[in-house]
C-alpha cells in the first residue's frame, strides 16, 4: 500500500546522532527540522511533535479549547482528527462530506455554528486542499479558530498558498506512510509567537522551568533521531511530490475509460497522499484486487458510525464516499509494470 522511500541523507543524518549521543529530545536536527519544514510551509514557526495526532491535540489545548467547547470537524477523515476533540473534553460536531471534493462540504458548516462552537478543523482529505476562502470567512464572521488537518497534504497548493498557511495553527503528520516520514512524528505550524510558547508550554509537562510546571501538559516531543529523518526527507520534498504526481496521472490515465468509476475532483494543486477513486461496484473490484495479491484500503469510515463518535444524525454524502471508496498503492518505488497491471486487473474486473 505505501512504504517510505529513505534513499536520501537518513542514514547519514541519523547515525550522526548516535555518534555524538544526541538521541532524545534536544539537539540540533530538531531545530533545523523545525525551521525548514515551518519555512517550507510559508509559516514563521514550527513545533516538532511526537506524532500528528498529539500536534492536533496540543493546537487545540493551545487554543484553549476545553469542556462545554465544540470543534466542527468532517465526517469523513481519519479518526484522530475528532479524538483530538475529545481529548480536551470538549465534542466534536460533524459536517457532511462535498460530493465532488469528498472535503469538507463548506456550505454545510454554518448550520452547524453555535454558542459553543470554538474552532473549525478542515482536513485535506487523501492530499487535495480545501476549498480554504469559505472557510476562512465563516470561521471570520463567528470568530472561530481554524486549525488545518494537513497531515496528508504536505505540500499542497491553495490558489498558489501552501496549505498549512491558513490556520492558525495548522497540523502535520510524519507517520511512515505519509508525504515525508519520521516513523512517527508531528508538526504544529504558526506565525503566532504567543501561541508557539503555549504549545511549547504542554509539549513539555507543563514546564516553565527546571520543576516547575504551572499546567498540566503532556509529553509529545520530538526526538532528534526522528529530527535527523525529517530533516534527511524535507532536503527530497520537492523530488518526492514531482514523483507523485507523476504517480497520479499515471493511475488517471489508466482509469480514465473504466466503467463505473468516479475521481475526486481535484480543484486545487493536490499531492496525491494515496491514490483514490469511487467504485460503482466495489465488491468486484475488491474480489478481483484480491485474487491478484493487489494489496488496497476501502476509505475511513464515516467518523459517526464508530461507536464513540455515534450522534444520531445523518452524513448522507460521507456514507456514499465511504461505500465506494478504495485507496490504491501510492508510494515513489510503485512500477509502472505494478500500475499497469492494477490499472488492468481493474478494468478486467469491470467489463
Ligand atoms: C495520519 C493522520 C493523522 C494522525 O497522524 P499520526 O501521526 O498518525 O498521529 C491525523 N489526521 C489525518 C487526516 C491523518 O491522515
Amino acid at each position: 500500500m505505501a512504504k517510505p522511500s529513505l534513499d536520501g541523507n537518513e542514514l547519514k543524518y541519523v547515525t550522526d546522532c548516535i555518534e555524538s549521543n544526541w538521541i532524545s529530545s534536544q539537539g540540533d536536527y530538531i531545530r533545523k527540522f523545525e525551521e525548514g519544514f515551518s519555512k517550507f510551509c510559508e509559516r514563521k514557526y514550527g513545533v516538532a511533535t511526537s506524532s500528528g495526532t498529539t500536534a492536533l491535540h496540543l493546537a487545540l489545548t493551545a487554543l484553549g479549547v476545553g469542556p462545554g467547547d465544540e470543534v466542527i470537524v468532517p465526517c469523513l477523515t481519519f479518526v484522530a482528527t475528532a479524538s483530538v476533540v475529545k481529548h480536551c473534553g470538549a465534542k466534536p460536531v460533524f459536517v457532511d462530506a462535498d460530493e465532488r471534493t469528498w472535503n469538507i462540504d463548506v456550505n454545510k458548516i454554518e448550520e452547524k455554528i453555535t454558542k459553543k462552537t470554538k474552532a473549525i478543523i478542515p482536513v485535506h482529505l487523501y492530499g487535495a486542499p480545501c476549498d480554504m476562502d469559505p472557510i476562512m470567512k465563516i470561521a471570520k464572521k463567528h470568530k472561530l479558530f481554524v486549525i488545518e488537518d494537513a497531515a496528508e497534504a504536505h505540500g499542497a497548493k491553495y490558489k498558489g498558498k501552501k496549505v498549512g498557511s491558513f490556520g492558525d495553527i495548522s497540523c502535520f503528520s510524519f507517520f511512515a506512510n505519509k508525504i515525508i516520514t519520521t516513523g512517527e512524528g508531528g508538526m504544529c505550524v504558526t506565525n503566532n509567537k504567543a501561541l508557539v510558547n503555549k504549545i511549547k508550554l504542554y509539549r513539555d509537562h507543563g514546564r516553565v522551568k527546571g520543576y516547575w510546571h504551572p499546567v498540566v501538559g503532556y509529553n509529545y516531543r520530538m526526538t532528534n533521531l526522528q529530527g535527523a529523518l525529517g530533516l534527511a526527507q524535507l532536503e527530497e520534498i520537492d523530488h518526492l511530490l514531482i514523483k507523485r504526481r507523476y504517480l497520479s496521472g499515471f493511475y488517471s490515465a489508466l482509469l480514465e475509460d473504466v466503467k463505473g468509476i468516479t475521481f475526486q475532483n481535484k480543484d486545487y494543486k493536490n499531492v496525491c497522499w494515496m491514490y483514490s477513486v469511487l467504485f460503482k461496484d466495489r465488491k468486484k473490484v475488491e474480489k478481483a484486487l484480491k485474487e491478484n495479491e493487489i494489496d488496497y484500503r476501502l476509505f475511513f469510515y464515516p467518523l459517526n458510525k464508530l461507536p464513540p463518535y455515534r450522534d444520531g444524525k445523518k452524513y448522507p454524502v460521507a456514507e456514499k464516499l465511504s461505500k465506494h471508496g478504495i485507496n490504491l498503492p501510492t508510494f515513489i518505488d510503485i512500477t509502472t509494470q505494478d500500475m499497469l497491471k492494477i490499472g488492468y486487473v481493474i478494468e478486467e474486473a469491470l467489463k
